[in-house]
């Protein structure tokens, strides 16, 4: 991997959510350009060598800095070593953003619904659009569905509600609706292509996922991705190719 892909940023903040998650700032250089929904590739030096994995930006593309929402995985290559950031350390971040997870991507259906539907880190794309004044000019609906398996993994919750606050002022469309699968008492508490097969979801939303009028985004664990495009698949939805159709996703792994 040739290091003069990659610019050196300073880290400046680290912010814990859990034992196994947090967040992290980096500098913005001002080469670095992307849309909401784009990834960054972050490249870390263990044992003299580069290891760089792909990051979802949680930032605005109008912020000055870069923000993103780690998990950490206690064996990865990667994430063993970056759960010990600390201010002031210093990442590479390879120069060019990458990926397709953008509201550009869809023309037909016209925008009116948008379901971002996550899973874990995978909130992070729809931080970045919801901290863009286009997203909420252009749907009249906005449902952000967040699962996680317990309550102490439910980050940003704050963030969200400010986040909304500011950008989405005055706007009376948008639904935040956590889902716990490892708590039988939660509101929600199944799996997300299950709440779609039996309309739970749609039901505590109180509006219906139309192929006409929905664009549906999925992002994180790539077992949810599959089967909750193939039970939105089953209610008429199909995938989202050269502009046309209603679902766009993003694998994490
Ligand atoms: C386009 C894209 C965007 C991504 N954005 C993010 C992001 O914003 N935040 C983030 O934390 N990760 C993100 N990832 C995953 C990230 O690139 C790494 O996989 C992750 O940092 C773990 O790296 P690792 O080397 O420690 O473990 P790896 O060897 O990369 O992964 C080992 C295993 O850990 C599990 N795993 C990996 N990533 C996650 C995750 N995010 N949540 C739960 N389990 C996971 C999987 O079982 C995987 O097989 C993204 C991946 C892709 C492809």
């Amino acid at each position: 991997m040739s290091i003069e892909k990659f610019s050196v940023e300073k880290v400046l903040s680290v912010h814990r959510w859990a034992h196994n998650l947090f967040s992290f700032t980096l500098t913005r250089p001002a080469h670095f350009k992307f849309s909401a929904g784009q990834f960054a590739r972050i490249g870390l030096m263990v044992n003299g060598e580069l290891v760089v994995r792909a990051y979802s930006v949680v930032s605005s593309p109008f912020d000055e800095t870069l923000e993103f929402f780690s998990i950490v995985v206690p064996d990865g290559a990667f994430t063993s070593n970056l759960q010990h950031l600390k201010v002031g350390d210093e990442l590479y971040l390879d120069k060019v953003s990458y990926g397709y997870l953008t509201l550009a991507r869809y023309q037909l259906p016209v925008p009116q619904d948008l379901w971002l539907l996550a899973t874990g880190t995978g909130l992070a794309p729809f931080l970045s659009m919801l901290q863009d004044f286009e997203t909420w000019k252009k749907y009249q609906h906005i449902n952000l569905v967040y699962s996680v398996r317990t309550a102490s993994e439910l980050a940003y919750v704050e963030r969200i509600q400010e986040i909304t606050a500011l950008f989405g002022e005055g706007h009376t469309g948008f639904k935040f609706v956590p889902i716990i699968t490892r708590d039988p008492n939660a509101t929600l508490h199944d799996r997300l292509p299950i709440l779609i097969a039996n309309r739970e979801l749609e039901k505590t939303i109180g509006l219906s996922l139309n192929p006409a009028s929905s664009h549906v985004m999925l992002c994180g664990n790539p077992q949810m991705v599959e089967d909750t495009k193939e039970a939105l698949k089953q209610r008429g939805l199909t995938m989202n190719r050269r502009g046309e159709g209603n679902i766009a996703v993003e694998n994490y792994w």
